[in-house]
């Protein structure tokens, strides 16, 4: 029997009524209903912006997210956020977005890389309205700093200091700054709560998620008009990432699962300085601010590689310069296997001041004194820039037909003005049966019995991915990568869990979590094999150029029948308006 409830109100769902249904297997799970005019699973950066505009404009609006909503991994960005405030030096969005098309490789939307660029200096002022205690210049304006890949007057007038930022720690002061606002308007906050799967209609319309309180193991299916996706990125694939153990991926398979595409997930991005070993990461903005990085000679290789932008080239391309240096035999260390980042020739004021993070973090996990050694690093596993396809009002597409660019109606996914095209429309009621499917997967999960336990698929699944989707990539290796991976899924369905209880069952969620990685894992190594051309992150020895003709599409990954099937769609390059034209290919070079 399921029986419904409108939470509306209700701080929390468990105060309810509630009603159980009967499983073959013997288990009962109790199945709350709530109705919203939105809602929003994840409050990271972009969950709580979406939710706070929402409910800010009358919006019924809730918040899901499986931690508490300063924990997601929003609070770890320490470099800044880059807008052309022109705090510093003349700045020009323009500039901004010449700089974003060419990081991209051409391979970005450049209506939805104007919009953001347009947008970004409004969205940091908006950001210091709420009480972002940004770092300040003399004159009392926010401070920007120099950060890699970005210049002035369309690559031409030199380096920009486009980074505005709260010292090395500008993620923790923009979520705490955030979550105030969503207080504020009374967001409605499901915390640890974990979204399961999308509520999709026989039509195809999102009608809400259906998720599990992890406190209590009760359901709660929420119905709403528009569902917003922020659940972040899918870094845990790969053996050593800078990203949280949480960053699993959990949107992105939902969307898998309802049958939707993915894009361009081989587009994996290395930051180039990772703590060797710890993986931690040391921010750019320590380049930024001066620091070299240095090979076993001494030398400071990055003049070689980008003679003008230097260590402040684009992070694939400083990544790719650092394997080089390591594999030709100038890595530092006993082994030669990493590099060097020194900061211990910059001011102690400008360490105190503008990097006190890091140098924590580096003291804690390589053991280093910033002000007198330089810091051991590689490359590691930072940021997904493929995930939910979307357009520049955050509404997901998918191909429907022979249209590339169809909108998925009820469905979001997070980041650019994703309130701007809510609007409350009466509500579907739910179809019967609908989360039904997501409830016997669940509840065969739990009372999985195999041989494996989920640490081990997983930690075999994270090697996969760190030898054959890496920095430089050939077609053996990619082969053998879609072979290791197809099996590394195949054996999840011999996956073992001990907790068979519903209360705080961390077994079963790092288990879900798992599974949700694995399909990231496999779209991505599918589609990097698929994609023979080197391109931004995509980096393939055996096809060492962009092939703009063959390949100035997106990658669209479904999982279909637990394979990847793939598809494409065009790039737009178009612009929005007349306001800028838009920019023709060209070779990248820093
Ligand atoms: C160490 C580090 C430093 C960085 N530094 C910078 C920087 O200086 N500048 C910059 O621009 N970018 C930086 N980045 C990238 C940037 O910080 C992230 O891409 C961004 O913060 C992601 O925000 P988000 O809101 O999309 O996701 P997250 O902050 O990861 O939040 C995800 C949210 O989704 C929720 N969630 C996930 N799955 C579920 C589920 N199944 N059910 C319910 N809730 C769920 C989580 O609870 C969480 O609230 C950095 C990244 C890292 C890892």
């Amino acid at each position: 029997m399921w029986r419904s409830c409108v939470s509306r109100g209700l701080r929390k769902a468990k105060t309810a009524a509630s009603a159980s249904r009967l499983f073959s297997t013997g288990s009962s799970y109790t199945v709350v209903d709530h109705t919203y005019d939105a809602v929003v699973v994840g409050a990271g950066g972009a969950g709580l912006r979406a939710a706070i505009g929402l409910s800010e404009h009358g919006f019924n609006t809730a918040c899901i997210t499986k931690l508490f909503p300063t924990r997601s991994h929003t609070v770890a960005a320490q470099g800044g956020i880059n807008a052309a405030l022109g705090n510093m030096t003349e700045d020009d969005w323009r500039w901004h977005m010449y700089d974003t098309v060419k990081g991209s490789d051409w391979l970005g939307d450049q209506d939805s890389i104007q919009y953001m660029c347009r947008e970004a200096p409004k969205a940091v002022i908006e950001l210091e309205n709420y009480g972002l205690p940004f770092s300040r210049t003399e004159d009392g304006k926010i401070y920007q700093r120099a950060f890699g890949g970005q210049s002035l007057d369309f690559g031409k007038g030199g380096q920009a200091y486009r980074c505005a930022c709260a010292a090395d720690r500008t993620g923790h002061a923009m979520l705490h700054t955030l979550y105030g606002q969503a207080m504020k308007h009374n967001t409605q906050f499901f915390v640890e709560y974990f979204a399961l799967d999308l509520l999709m209609d026989n039509e195809g319309t999102c009608q809400g998620v259906i998720a599990l309180n992890m406190e209590d193991g009760t359901l709660h299916r929420f119905r709403a008009t528009n569902t917003i996706l922020a659940t972040g990125g899918y870094g845990r694939a790969y053996f050593s990432a800078t990203s949280a153990h949480t960053c699993t991926g959990d949107g992105n398979a939902m969307v898998a699962r309802a049958g939707l595409p993915l894009q361009d997930l081989e587009f994996v991005q290395f930051h180039p300085t990772g703590i060797y070993g710890a993986g931690c990461l040391i921010t750019e903005g320590s380049r930024g601010e001066g620091g070299i990085l240095r090979n076993s000679e001494g030398e400071r290789f990055m003049e070689r590689y980008a003679p003008t932008a230097k260590d402040l080239a684009s992070r694939d391309v400083v990544s790719r310069s650092m394997t080089m240096e390591i594999r030709e035999g100038r890595g530092v260390g006993p082994l030669k296997d990493h590099i060097y980042l020194h900061l211990n020739h910059l001011p102690p004021e400008v360490l105190k001041e503008r990097l006190p993070g890091i140098s924590e973090t580096a003291a804690i996990f390589a053991g280093v004194d910033v002000m007198k050694e330089p810091i051991p690093v590689l490359p590691t596993v930072h940021y997904n820039m493929g995930g939910i396809p979307t357009n520049y009002h955050g509404e997901v597409v998918h191909i429907k037909g022979d249209d590339p660019d169809a909108v998925v109606p009820g469905l979001m996914a997070a980041g650019e003005a994703a309130c701007a095209s809510v609007h409350g429309e009466k509500q579907k009621p739910l179809e019967k049966g609908t989360g039904e499917k997501t409830i016997a997967w669940l509840d065969r999960l739990r009372n999985a019995n195999g041989s494996l336990p989920t640490s081990k698929i997983r930690l075999n699944m994270q090697r996969v991915m760190q030898n054959n989707a890496a920095v430089f990539r050939t077609q053996e290796i990619l082969e053998e990568g879609c072979e290791l991976i197809s099996k590394a899924w195949k054996s999840f369905h011999d996956v073992k869990i001990s907790d068979r209880s519903l209360i705080w069952n961390s077994d079963l969620i790092e288990t879900i979590e798992l599974e949700n990685l694995l399909i990231n894992a496999c779209i991505t190594m599918h589609s990097a094999e698929a994609r023979k051309e080197s391109r931004g992150a995509h980096a393939r020895e055996d096809y060492t150029t962009r092939d703009d003709e063959k390949w100035m599409k997106h990658s669209l990954g479904y999982w279909e029948n637990e394979k990847v099937k793939l598809a494409y769609r065009p790039v737009h390059m178009h612009t929005l308006d007349d306001g800028v034209e838009p920019f023709p290919p060209k070779a990248r070079v820093y």
